[in-house]
């Protein structure tokens, strides 16, 4: 007698491009589609059609390539609570008992929620980080074989078949290492969209560095000598985050030609005049080098 909640409601206007993501529209309509989608019509029709809203989902792939990002963003964009985030070791690291208490009180404020209001509940998304910290196929002794690690996932489990009778809590799970995760944790009715988020291609890695050079390209601080469609061609195997990275060593490079080191250290007068430039960027790679993959160029 489950009554599916329409309990996320679109919010008006909405723009992929102005998520501030680069490089992930397919992964954000794969998401979208199975995973919200479904919130968004009446729960009337939901019910006619006897389905059930997904209930958790797993991103997977290196660090830093927007996981936490897309999570977060799509929540606002359903008007959801911010949500709560909670990462793999930190659970781990408490008092016996502990563990299973964190992750007891991670669902407790959408259950009362849901006790209370029903339907009308919002939705309430819950992020788990590092997720294979806590999710090593049980019994491996995950927790420094204290068996922390399985009592964790039994009652990650337990809330998730549970909250079958919650339609107002969504489980985004998140690793590096999917082969790492419970089996038990992947199947249907659990974590069951699984999405890749990997290394951005060079069309995202242009959208990125549009996305991180957006506010000095609007205060023309950023020099017309730096070719951002370039500058993606030379960061293959750069994730989102080390590309952002770059960005800010560059303008490191820009700040410091303005600073007087003197008795005291200052700032120049034509600090106005800042402007990050091509030199900058060619700086900023010799500090900022991809972590993950090797680019074809160094294999040849
Ligand atoms: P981890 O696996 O280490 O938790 P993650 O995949 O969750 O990493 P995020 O925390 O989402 O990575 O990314 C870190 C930061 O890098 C973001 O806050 C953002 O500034 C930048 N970034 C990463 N990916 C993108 C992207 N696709 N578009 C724009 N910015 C990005």
């Amino acid at each position: 007698n489950r009554r599916p909640a329409a309990n996320a409601i679109l919010a008006p206007n909405f723009k992929f491009e102005d998520m501030g993501i680069g490089g992930l529209d397919k992964e954000f309509s794969s998401i979208f589609r199975r995973a919200f989608a479904s919130r968004i019509f009446p729960p009337g029709l939901i019910e006619k059609l006897g389905i059930q809203h997904v209930k958790g989902i797993l991103l997977y792939g290196p660090p830093g390539t927007g996981k936490t990002l897309i999570a977060r963003r799509i929540g606002k964009m359903l008007n959801a609570r911010e949500p709560k985030v909670i990462n793999g070791p930190e659970v781990l690291n408490k008092y016996v008992g502990q563990s299973e208490e964190n992750i007891r009180k991670l669902f407790a404020d959408a259950e009362k929620e849901y006790r209370e209001k029903g339907d009308e509940s919002g939705l309430h998304i819950i992020i788990f980080d590092e997720l294979d910290a806590v999710c090593k196929q049980r019994g491996s002794g995950a927790g420094g074989g204290t068996g922390v690690g399985d009592s964790v996932v039994n009652q990650l489990l337990s809330k998730l078949d549970g909250v079958d009778q919650l339609n107002n809590i969504l489980v985004i799970g998140m690793t590096n290492r999917i082969d790492m995760i419970d089996d038990a944790l992947l199947r249907p009715g659990r974590l069951e969209q699984h999405v890749e988020i990997s290394l951005p291609d060079e069309k995202g890695r242009v959208q990125i560095l549009n996305i991180h050079t957006a506010k000095m390209r609007a205060s023309k601080n950023l020099d017309p000598d730096v070719d951002l469609e370039e500058i993606a061609r030379k960061t293959k195997n750069y994730s989102g985050a080390e590309i952002s990275g770059l960005v800010r060593a560059a303008t490191s490079y820009a700040l410091s030609r303005h600073v007087k080191v003197g008795t005291v250290a200052g700032v120049s007068d034509d600090v106005d005049n800042i402007t990050v430039n091509r030199d900058d960027f060619e700086h900023g790679f010799a500090d900022v080098q991809p972590a993950f993959g090797v680019s074809e160029d160094e294999m040849q």
